[in-house]
């Protein structure tokens, strides 16, 4: 199999090269003193790769299964997960506001200001549910630390956050969209 063309370069000022998966790609980043290793590189990573890109195939046709009609009420859903999960965590955010990102499906502040994707309107409530746990938990924990999925595994629930996070992949694709 040739990898070269499936998978994106993106040459940064990095330490150490990386790969990462996201919005249905698999992205190679590494310092632009390494761009003639391209090849190589991913020679060695063969076994992964291709385990990649049948993950990513198989999620492509999932998703096109899945139905996505947005929810008129998932801005109360979504506050009364706050009201469920920051008073377990005695913490509560300043504010709390939507917007339509590109890249995730929300954000928390050092400051306690959370923002979440429009786009969750097309999300199950489940997958709401633990969006809005996860951005909650950074209220208290600012990281994706070990500490952090502790606690996340604790309101949450480990096997349930295990489930959403593999769930919320075959929504990747809305992420995209504008
Ligand atoms: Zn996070």
């Amino acid at each position: 199999m040739e990898f070269k063309n499936k998978v994106k370069v993106i040459t940064r000022n990095v330490k150490y090269i990386r790969f990462e998966v996201k919005n249905f790609q698999i992205r190679l980043i590494l310092p632009p003193s390494h761009l003639h290793k391209v090849s190589e590189i991913l020679e060695t990573k063969r076994g992964w790769l291709k385990k990649q890109l049948n993950l990513i195939e198989s999620i492509k046709e999932k998703t096109k299964k899945i139905k996505t009609e947005p929810k008129t009420g998932y801005k109360t859903l979504v506050n009364q997960f706050i009201e469920k999960y920051c008073k377990k965590i005695k913490k509560y955010p300043k504010t709390i506001s939507y917007k339509t990102m590109k890249n995730c499906w929300g954000l928390c502040s050092s400051t306690g200001i959370i923002k979440f994707n429009e786009k969750i309107k097309y999300l199950t409530k489940d997958l709401i549910e633990y969006i809005v746990c996860h951005e909650v938990c950074h209220l208290k924990i600012h990281n994706h630390s070990k500490d952090f999925r502790n606690l996340l595994n604790k309101l949450y629930g480990q096997e349930k956050a295990k489930k959403a996070r593999s769930e919320l992949r075959l929504y990747e694709y809305l992420l995209l969209k504008a």
